[in-house]
């Protein structure tokens, strides 16, 4: 027991028997206690009452008061104390959190969980037009009315920024990223990415400008030097070997100038216009050809299909992505390997794999191989007329899917390129 209140209870007792005793000289030992216990009854009730009223009014010092009641008001005075320094503390966080927040060049904006704008900053206020008087606590979708937006928005699936089109002015572009935070709060990120978006135009019209004109340059020399070749006997000796270098090396040009102007186009054309229902079997059976004649017919190639299984898409890019996977596999891997394409599905989309039995890539290689010009081994890749461009393709093909490229490689045991497709981009014709 806390010796405050050992000391009171002591007193009680000392000051009963008392009444007690004062009471026995009128032979009434039990009024006499009754007595002093009322009589202390009414000071704690007293007590009682001071501190209520000091309750209603906080910021008063507390009542003056001994023993028991004296320890109450000090402690409950001191925890009011340290709350006050605290929320001070809090408050004053909260408000540099505001400044620099405020301070920041890209928008910030608070969403609550019913998704009511909660709080935001200046530049989220220029940039998307808000009023700080009529917005606050109106629905985001109400402001933010573009339907890419609002699918964006109730997705919930915010690993990737939303690009779009301010609606305040057409020529700026402004990239969205949403946070989740707390309990389903968002925090909306709003950067404008104009400049950047420029820039990147700018660099995907140089990379496409340049691969359309060498195209024709180099078709001339291909041209020639195939003529040359046809007559390599009429040639003097030393010339020979220069004209087979030469002839490789127009090819590899060739073949580097196609792959860029598909990433171009990858990049810019619009998907759905170009998205059909594909026979993927018809489709795979036909690279598998390809395949094999690339590989001299030295590697097995195992299809393991369901042949009921289309996918809505584009013919040429899917065309593109799955030849790259096979032929990839046929390149990287010594004759003999053998590879198998699996095409199926489960609950939650399409899946085309390509898995062959090779040498495998080092795990350190396996997140750079969908960057542009990512080769493992730079003299390999040169000697199979690699460019280093095929699974960046691959990427940007599942990308217009809204699918993904999963890669898993362990070396000596050999790799898997999985094409994974949304079930929406799936179709099972009815037989
Ligand atoms: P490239 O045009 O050089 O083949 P890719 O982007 O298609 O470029 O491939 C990148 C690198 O990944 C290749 O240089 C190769 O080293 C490695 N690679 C791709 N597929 C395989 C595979 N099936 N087995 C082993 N290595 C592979």
């Amino acid at each position: 027991m806390m010796p405050v209140l050992r000391k009171e209870v002591l007193r009680l007792i000392v000051f009963t028997l008392l009444g007690a005793w004062l009471g026995w000289y009128w032979d009434k030992p039990g009024w006499g206690a009754a007595m002093v216990l009322c009589l202390l009854l009414v000071q704690h009730i007293w007590q009682l009452l001071r501190l209520a009223r000091w309750l209603q009014h906080p910021h008063e010092v507390p009542p003056e008061a001994q023993r028991l009641w004296g320890e109450v008001f000090d402690g409950i005075y001191h925890y009011q104390r340290r709350q006050k320094a605290d929320q001070l503390q809090l408050t004053t966080l909260i408000d540099r959190i505001q400044d620099s927040s405020q301070a920041l060049r890209d928008g910030v904006v608070m969403i609550d969980d019913k998704g009511d704008l909660e709080w935001w900053n200046q530049a989220a206020e220029k940039m998307l037009g808000l009023s700080s008087r009529s917005d606050r606590g109106q629905p985001i979708t109400h402001l933010l009315r573009n339907p890419r937006f609002v699918d964006y928005y109730e997705r919930q699936q915010y690993q990737d920024p939303l690009v779009l089109s301010s609606h305040l002015t057409e020529d700026r572009l402004l990239e969205y990223q949403i946070t989740l935070f707390g309990k389903n709060e968002r925090l909306l990120l709003v950067r404008d990415c104009t400049k950047m978006q420029r820039l990147e135009r700018m660099r995907q019209d140089f990379v496409a400008n340049v691969s359309h004109e060498l195209r024709t340059p180099l078709t001339v020399l291909a041209g020639y030097l195939e003529a040359f070749t046809d007559h390599a006997q009429d040639l003097p000796h030393h010339w020979q070997r220069g004209l087979t270098l030469m002839t490789e090396q127009s090819a590899r040009m060739q073949h580097l100038v196609t792959e860029l102007l598909t990433l171009s186009r990858l990049e810019t054309s619009d998907f759905k216009a170009e998205a059909v229902p594909i026979d993927v079997t018809e489709l795979v059976t036909t690279i598998r050809q390809e395949a094999l004649l690339l590989a001299d017919n030295q590697h097995h190639i195992i299809l393991d299909i369901d042949e009921h299984l289309y996918i809505h898409g584009c013919v040429n890019e899917l065309r593109s992505a799955f030849s790259n996977l096979l032929f990839n596999a046929v390149k990287y891997t010594p004759a003999g390997s053998i590879v198998t394409v699996r095409w199926y599905r489960d609950d939650s989309g399409a899946y085309l794999e390509v898995q062959d039995n090779g040498p495998g890539i080092d795990h350190k290689h396996l997140r750079f191989l969908t960057q542009r010009f990512y080769r493992v081994d730079e003299g390999r890749s040169s000697q199979t007329g690699g460019t280093g461009l095929g699974l960046a393709i691959v990427k940007h093909v599942m990308l217009r899917h809204q699918g993904h490229l999963e890669i898993s490689s362990q070396e000596q045991q050999g790799s898997c390129f999985r094409c994974c497709f949304p079930l929406n981009h799936v179709l099972v014709p009815q037989s």
